[in-house]
């Protein structure tokens, strides 16, 4: 018989019944030092303090009106991430794959409006939008899309580097925006280089195609600064973001440009509970914790540290590690041994760490990690890699 949830994830048996900073308790009274935040959501770890007071401010005032009103804690939030990014203006939805769905439509609209027939989004092998019809269609991945055709059309995918493909396609004039993560999280932590997102930039400035970025999980402060793209220098003409904005209240949203979001007038999209009062008073204490003074700075160190604590796992276990990858609080272990069997050790061993493509272990802890818990968290993964060393070599024996 199904079960009463729909059977959809293969899920660990735990149970978690409360949570503090980076620590989750299950029902036994076991405490887990947790580096997958809800995967890169509760981006200032469980329970924050600051966090719990202003949901517990706002649920006494107001939950939900809809957006039939004006909202001002939402233009509060609007207002604040104008003010810290390239946008001109946002739209709140509740998940990623909701913002991956209005940037898709936004494009479509410009295009539209211009006047021009660009039938072509292009994306990237490797690449996550979210689990929608629009999501898996835009993504292509076999694993996604296989049984659920017919896909929506006009997405076009290229591997990851190819170059040459990417700017003959880009010649025909045919394409009306480049969607891609400046870092991959799904795909494995693949993080694209500087200069490649310089030259997506370029590429789409003379093709006039819009740039078009997922920072759903790279983005809000995961590398070390508040977006990813700020690292290379350029901005987006739409950027998608969610997970780590609401701080693990559902929130997500969708920047972008005046000239990109022309033709987004009333009655063109909406949302039910988009950008309701609750979620946007947290994500807007969210964007004031990381946007104050120092936060990055000292951000930055402890990732480093992070980074060489990692290094050093790797090092000393070959036999289960091949290479750090990713940059931030945004790190991938790319392993020679089964992913799973590491993530499944470290269940043993009270350290919660996540899977990705490419055999990769992803480690996402909350951004507020300590200098501490990061060598807690080494420690763990230490007994972790050299249990799995142990099994692999005792099953070969
Ligand atoms: C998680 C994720 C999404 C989808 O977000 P949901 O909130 O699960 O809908 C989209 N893009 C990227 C890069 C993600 O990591």
């Amino acid at each position: 018989m199904i079960a009463s949830v729909l059977p959809t994830y293969n899920r660990a048996p735990l149970r978690f019944t409360h949570g503090e900073g980076c620590w989750l308790t299950d029902t036994e009274g076991t405490r887990y030092l947790d580096l997958v935040a809800g995967i890169a959501v509760n981006a200032l770890g469980h329970a924050h303090p600051a966090l719990v007071q202003v949901l517990g401010e706002q649920a006494r005032r107001l939950w939900h009106v809809s957006n039939l009103y004006r909202i001002p804690e939402q233009e509060a939030l609007a207002d604040r991430l104008v003010a810290e990014t390239f946008a001109d203006t946002v739209f709140f939805t509740n998940s990623g794959t909701e913002a991956a769905e209005l940037a898709i439509k936004m494009i479509r609209k410009h295009w539209h409006e211009k006047g021009e027939e660009r039938p072509v989004i292009l994306t990237f092998e490797g690449a996550f939008h979210g689990r929608s019809t629009g999501a898996i269609a835009a993504a292509g991945s076999e694993k996604m899309v296989k049984g659920f055709g017919p896909l929506m059309p006009g997405f076009r995918q290229l591997a990851w580097g190819d170059h040459d493909g990417l700017r003959d396609l880009m010649a025909k004039g045919e394409v009306a925006a480049v969607m891609i993560e400046p870092v991959q999280g799904e795909g494995g932590i693949r993080v694209l280089p500087d200069a490649c997102l310089k030259g997506l930039r370029d590429l789409c400035d003379e093709t006039g195609a819009l740039l078009v970025l997922d920072e759903v999980q790279c983005g809000m402060g995961r590398t070390g600064r508040l977006f990813a793209h700020e690292w290379a220098g350029i901005v987006p003409d739409i950027m998608m973001v969610a997970k780590g904005i609401g701080g693990g209240f559902p929130l997500g949203a969708v920047l972008a440009t005046q000239a990109a979001a022309a033709g987004m007038t009333a009655g063109t999209h909406g949302s039910t509970y988009g950008g309701n009062p609750l979620g946007c008073a947290v994500g807007l204490k969210v964007l004031e914790t990381l946007t104050a003074p120092g936060f990055f700075e000292d951000l930055r160190r402890r990732a480093g540290s992070l980074r060489q604590a990692a290094e050093g796992l790797v090092a000393s276990h070959p036999e289960v590690f091949e290479e750090v990858r990713g940059t931030g609080l945004m790190l991938g272990l790319k392993c020679r041994l089964p992913a799973g069997d590491v993530v499944q050790a470290g269940y043993d061993a009270h350290v919660l760490t996540v899977p990705a493509a490419e055999n990769v272990v992803r480690l996402l802890p909350a951004l507020t990690i300590s200098e501490a818990e990061i060598a807690e968290a080494m420690a763990r993964l230490d007994r972790a890699a050299r249990a799995v060393a142990q099994a692999a070599s005792g099953s070969a024996a």
